[in-house]
């Protein structure tokens, strides 16, 4: 076999941002209470699953779905309330839609501006992209530091900024007048990130219509949808037929466009069922913030950040017990010996609390 003079190793051809990246690590969790990806616990009602079996059934697999999804995006527009006058793009999940961001304003030089310790693939797709990215640190209780906020957008002049609302892993919602001042300043697009809308009191989708450079993303992901991949974007009919351009065109499969649509006929069941977790939000709350030896921090979200002393041996004692929950300990600074948990079903969120008692017993005495 003849071989090339220049081997084609991946070190050679890669760009540096690639080899430099870890990729993301995701657990399956199989067997396991899984309290580690704030997914909805609860199953569909069973009529709807055999109308969703039924739709499955009958669904064209050997032709292209709809390019445009335009049905599914009328459910979207309806079940979310959004103005005439605004637009929307799906995403293969929001995950896409920060890359598409990313890929359309990836000038050469240009700035991804967040703030930390957020969500990490805002930092990922700067890298995958080729965007410049810009960290600011969160202040006391991971609420926005509005002067630092300001002085980075001031001299960094990002392309554009993410703001997770609530914050994922830290579960509060930011001062919402801070945000505005954000928005008002940024030469650029600001992203408000709203993927846990569905269990939080406030939104930033009113404001759409007050100012041009605010987009708002959403998925259903967290709604009991994860395995769907379905997120989008809303905002200005300016940008978004920019933006439309670099959507690969079938990017919402056959089977994605059909049961979102179906379960978005019945979006009171989803909504129910987050309802639920707001309550045993509340329950898991209490009963962290009564620990001994834990802080738990607020949440608006479905998840909730706490701090524990021995995090790494508490979160390893907790999968000895058969619950996996998130170690986000070494991911930043302000993270240290801090975990978090997705809100499950009250058994399951039961089972956690058990688990970590007799966790932090046995780290505590070093067993
Ligand atoms: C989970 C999450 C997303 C991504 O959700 P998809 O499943 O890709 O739609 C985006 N932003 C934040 C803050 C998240 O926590």
């Amino acid at each position: 076999m003849p071989t090339p003079r220049i081997a084609a190793t991946p070190e050679r051809l890669l760009r540096e941002e690639v080899l430099a990246l870890h990729a993301y690590h995701a657990p399956t969790g199989n067997g396991m209470v899984k309290l580690d990806a704030m997914e909805n616990p609860y199953p569909l009602p069973s009529q709807l699953r055999e109308e969703i079996a039924r739709l499955v059934t009958d669904a064209a697999i050997n032709r292209y779905p709809d390019a445009g999804a335009r049905s599914l995006k009328e459910k979207i527009r309806a079940v979310s309330g959004l103005a005439h006058d605004a637009e929307l793009l799906l995403g293969n999940g929001s995950d896409e839609i920060i890359q598409l961001l990313a890929l359309a304003l990836a000038k050469p030089g240009a700035k991804l501006l967040s703030v930390e310790p957020s969500f990490v693939m805002y930092k990922m797709i700067a890298a995958f992209t080729g965007m410049q990215y810009v960290g600011v640190p969160l202040a006391e209780n991971f609420a926005l530091d509005l002067p630092a906020m300001l002085s980075a957008i001031e001299r960094h002049q990002p392309a554009l900024v993410f703001l997770a609302y609530p914050n994922n892993p830290s579960g509060n919602l930011f001062d919402a007048d801070n945000v505005e001042q954000i928005i008002l300043s940024a030469p650029g697009l600001v992203v408000v990130d709203e993927a846990y809308y569905a269990f939080a009191s406030a939104s930033f989708f009113p404001m759409l219509a007050r100012y041009p450079n605010l987009l708002v993303m959403r998925t259903f992901s967290k709604l009991g949808m994860a395995g769907l991949r379905l997120g989008f974007l809303a905002g200005s009919p300016l940008w978004l037929a920019q933006l439309e351009k670099l959507r690969l065109p079938y990017n919402i499969g056959v089977l994605t466009q059909l049961v979102a649509e179906k379960l978005l006929q019945h979006h009171e069941i989803l909504l129910q069922q987050a309802g639920q977790i707001k309550q045993d939000r509340t329950w898991l709350y209490e009963r962290l913030a009564g620990m001994e030896g834990v802080r738990a921090f607020p949440s608006e979200a479905n998840f909730i950040l706490f701090h524990v002393a021995h995090a790494g041996r508490v979160f390893e004692g907790l999968k000895q017990r058969g619950v996996l929950i998130k170690n986000m300990s070494g991911v930043h600074a302000a993270l240290a010996d801090c975990l978090r948990v997705t809100v499950g079903a009250p058994q399951e969120n039961e089972l956690f609390i058990r688990a970590l008692q007799d966790s932090i017993y046995q780290s505590k005495n070093g067993i």
